[in-house]
This record gives C-alpha cells, structure tokens and sequence, in this order.
C-alpha cells in the first residue's frame, strides 16, 4: 500500500480532498493517507504554518495531495504553495486544459496542456520598499530553471504525442531575463525536430486564447505568465472548479487543483471536487495506477455530462457531496 501524504489546505480544502479520497476508494485503490494540514487553519491548530511533521511527511512520501491553501494579501506570511514549491524544487507545474462535453462554454475543442516554471521568476519573493512611494520587485530567470521547464514541455509533449510546443514570453520589454528564457527554450526545441515549435508574446497569447484556443497544443512558460494563463485556461474551459495540476520535482510530486480555496463559498457544500478528483487521477498515473485513473475520469465525464448531479458552477444544483457520490456510483458499476 503507497503511503501519500495529504495536505486538506483551507476553505474547500477539506470538502474537496475528502472528495478524491472517497473516489479513490470506491476506485478500490488501497493508500494509507498520512493526512497533515498547513496555511491558515493549521497555524490557529499548532502554532505553526507548515509543521514540522508535515515536512518530515513529504520527505519520507514523496508524494503528496494538497488542497488549496489561502495566502493573505498584500501583508501577512508568504505564500505556503510558493514555499512547499520551492522547498521541494518541484519545479514543472503542469496543468492539462481540456473542454468537457456537457459543459457549455464559447469555446469548443480546448485540449491545452500549460507546463508553468515553478521555482523562480517573481515568485522568489525579493521585494522591499526602496523609499517611501517606489517599491521593487526582482525578477530571477535562471538558465539552469529555464533549460529544465523546457525539457519538461517538450518531454511532456513527446510522450503524449502532442504535435506543438508554444513559447510565452515578453522578450520584447523584458530582453534580459524573458530573452534568457526565450534562448533556452530555443535550444532545447532544436533537440525535438519533430515537434513544431513557435513563440507567442503573453499579451497576444491571451487574446489569441479567447479566439482561436483551438490552435494550441502545449505552451511552456516562466512562473507569472504560467500562473495567468492557467486561470484563463480554466475559464476556457468551464472555470476553476474542473482544472486539475501537478507540481512534479525530481523526485517529489505535489498533485494540486488550480483553484484557491474560495473562501465564499467554503463550508456551503458547494464546491465542485472536479478539479481535485482530477488532480488526484494524475497523481494515480504518476503512482503506476492507470486504469483506476481512467475508470475515474470516465465516470467524473459520466457524471458531468448527464448533468443530473453537478455543482452550481457549472449549472447544477447538486452538493459537492452528491456529485462525489454519484462519480462514486459509476465506478463502483
Ligand atoms: P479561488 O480559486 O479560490 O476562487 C476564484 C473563484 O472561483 C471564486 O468565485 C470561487 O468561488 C470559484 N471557485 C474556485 N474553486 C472552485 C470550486 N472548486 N468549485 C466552485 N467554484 C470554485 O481564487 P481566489 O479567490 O483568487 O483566492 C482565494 C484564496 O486562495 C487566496 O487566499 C489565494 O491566495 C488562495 N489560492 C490558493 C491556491 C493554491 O493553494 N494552490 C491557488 C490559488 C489561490
């Protein structure tokens, strides 16, 4: 039996995870959940933020399901999801962006894959008040990070038989550290001729994005614009509530969904747990279970596009309960 840690996170955290842990078993696959929270709700419970036993947690697991955590704006502490994601160089986020039949939106034919740089740019957190009014913030591009996250697009799109690799970027203003990024990427394009290979200015990439998403395969891009685009790519698609995402490291892997912990609607029963079942059906392809992530993704498309138990974010009136159930349902046969 694999022992994966679990992380419920803040606001739906709890309603979510708990979500994928009963379709996992229904899915009749047998994990010892080593469940330790951290952010907001762990610091009122132990005093600390991340515990130390969620560290000495990870770093035996390796692997580990988190759900989301809230990150206080403009004051308070850093970011835990930036921290556990630079602590374990988990530095390929990879978030696959595809439309679902039964959910109307616009856009028809979405089947992007964002593989986001994970540990740098303005993530780093190095910023200060350099006098009263003028404040910086200082963008890290590293040649070592920017060679990786290439390798991994292009990898990722290799083994998935995807045809085309999109570079985002604003090489035009930032000439130093988007251009850095820009020439690595190039380098590692040339090693995979036969993967097409273009790149797309972050401003034109979003407009392009609401008018032809269709024309896009994966797209490789530094932390900032990766984190922008991936909240646009769940809007393509039908919102927050359905993108599933992996932070993978060299040899720990934080599975994750893209949302935050909506803290609006947390403790409502309202939550969609799409996101987060999805989420954790790549953390059972990445732990060598296959077929229970299939059946698992067959019955969450089942239960979507019968429409009859769905969230109130994608047009239903079911609860996160019911909607879990009835994914449960349709794997249990
Ligand atoms: P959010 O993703 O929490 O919410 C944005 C909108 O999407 C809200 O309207 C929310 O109700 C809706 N939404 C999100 N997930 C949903 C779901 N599963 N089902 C139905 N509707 C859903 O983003 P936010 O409001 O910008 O952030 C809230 C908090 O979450 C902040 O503290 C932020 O820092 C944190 N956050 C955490 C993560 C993470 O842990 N990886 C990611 C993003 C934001």
């Amino acid at each position: 039996m694999k022992t994966i840690t679990l992380i419920p996170g803040d606001g739906i955290g709890y309603e979510v995870t708990s979500s994928l842990q009963k379709v996992i078993t229904a899915a009749d696959v047998k994990i010892d959940w080593e469940i330790i929270n951290a952010g907001e709700d762990a610091y009122k419970a132990t005093g600390q933020f991340i515990p130390t036993s969620l560290l000495e947690s990870i770093s035996k697991n390796k692997i580990v399901f988190k759900g989301p955590i809230t990150t206080p704006i403009g004051s308070g502490f850093r970011s835990i999801n930036v921290t556990l994601r630079q602590k374990y160089n988990t530095y390929a986020n990879i978030r696959p962006i595809k439309s679902i039949p039964g959910i109307k939106t616009p856009f028809q034919n979405v089947d992007l894959v964002i593989v986001r740089e994970n540990s740098e740019d303005l993530y780093c957190g190095i910023e200060h008040l350099v006098t009263e009014g003028v404040a910086e913030s200082i963008k890290i591009i590293t040649e070592k990070a920017s060679l990786r996250i290439a390798e991994s697009a292009f990898q990722y799109a290799k083994t998935h038989g995807r045809k085309k690799v999109t570079a985002v970027h604003k090489a035009n203003i930032m000439k130093i550290s988007d251009g850095l990024f820009l020439e690595c990427v190039r380098k590692i394009a040339k090693k995979y001729p036969e993967i097409y290979y273009e790149e797309v200015i972050v401003d034109n990439m979003c407009m392009q994005l609401v008018m032809h998403p269709e024309n896009y395969d994966v797209l490789v891009l530094p932390n900032l614009y990766g984190d922008i685009i991936s909240d646009l790519g769940a809007g393509l698609v039908g919102g927050l509530g359905l993108v599933p995402g992996a932070n993978i490291g060299e040899n720990i892997a934080i599975f994750e969904a893209v949302h935050g912990s909506a803290p609006s609607i947390a403790g409502l029963n309202m939550a969609n747990p799409t996101a987060c079942i999805l989420s954790a059906t790549m953390m059972l392809d990445y732990i060598g279970e296959q077929s229970a992530a299939s059946l698992i993704r067959q019955a969450t498309a089942y239960v979507i596009q019968e429409g009859k138990y769905t969230t109130q974010d994608i047009g239903g009136t079911a609860t996160t309960t019911e909607m879990t159930e009835a994914i449960c349902r349709y794997i249990k046969g």
